[in-house]
């Protein structure tokens, strides 16, 4: 099954996903993922792609579209993927419909107001991406990864000035693909409209979604 994951930045959609790879079996392919780790290793691409993605921009259609497209070519994703992050854009949802069918797509609602306060409190960690939240979802012991042993840090990109840029593009560039989704018959909605309901709560919510929607098409 290829689901895909939309929704504003902060929705949860990486920590949702990180947790339902494993009960899926299916791999979690987080574009933004795939970006901060071509700029920590400080490649072509990631030198490039960290002048839009500190300012909170998205990188070029093109570019993406290329990154994904040779992510989706291996083999592990040959039974299907939940994509996290990718399509952004009108442009990569017509070019990734070329290369693969998605089954369901899973638009994640949560207000404003949440999403501001959950990524101005985001700690990521730097060796292996796993999320944290200073309010929500501390880690045992103070900058220090459960997963790891690796540091946390803040994203350039969740510091307050950046976080309303990264929600006005998604107004004007991702939020259409709600639409587009809906007339094909594809999209399904979960809300989250309270900042402290545990991460499970709402993981299960979606795998009642993807059940269903298995057993109607089969
Ligand atoms: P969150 O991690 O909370 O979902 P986000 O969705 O704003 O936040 P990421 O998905 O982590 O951010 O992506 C970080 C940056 O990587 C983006 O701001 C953008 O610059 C770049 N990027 C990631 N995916 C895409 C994409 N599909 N198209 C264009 N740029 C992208
Ligand atoms: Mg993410």
């Amino acid at each position: 099954m290829k689901i895909i994951f939309l929704g504003p930045p902060g929705a949860g959609k990486g920590t949702y996903a990180s947790r339902l790879t494993p009960i899926l079996k299916l791999p979690h392919i987080s574009s933004g993922n795939m970006v901060r780790d071509e700029i920590k290793a400080q490649t072509q691409l990631g030198n490039l792609m960290k002048k839009y993605s500190d300012k909170g921009k998205l990188g070029p259609d093109e570019i993406m579209i290329k990154i994904l497209a040779k992510r989706l070519r291996k083999p592990d994703c040959k039974k299907g993927c939940i994509l996290d992050g990718f399509p952004r854009t009108i442009k990569q949802a017509k070019a990734l419909e070329k290369i693969s069918k998605i089954d369901l797509v899973i638009n994640i609602n949560v207000p404003d107001q949440i999403i501001i306060t959950r990524l101005s409190n985001r700690l990521t960690c730097k060796k292996c991406g796993t999320i944290y939240n200073k309010l929500t979802l501390k880690p045992k012991k103070d900058n220090i990864c459960d997963k790891c042993g690796g540091e946390l840090y803040q994203r350039e990109d969740d510091k307050p000035k950046v976080i309303q840029e990264r929600l006005n593009v998604y107004r004007k560039k991702t939020e259409p693909l709600i639409e587009h989704y809906k007339k094909k018959n594809l999209l399904k909605d979960v809300s989250c409209n309270d900042l402290m309901i545990p991460p499970e709560v709402i993981v299960e919510k979606i795998k009642s979604i993807i059940n269903s929607v298995q057993k109607s098409r089969s």
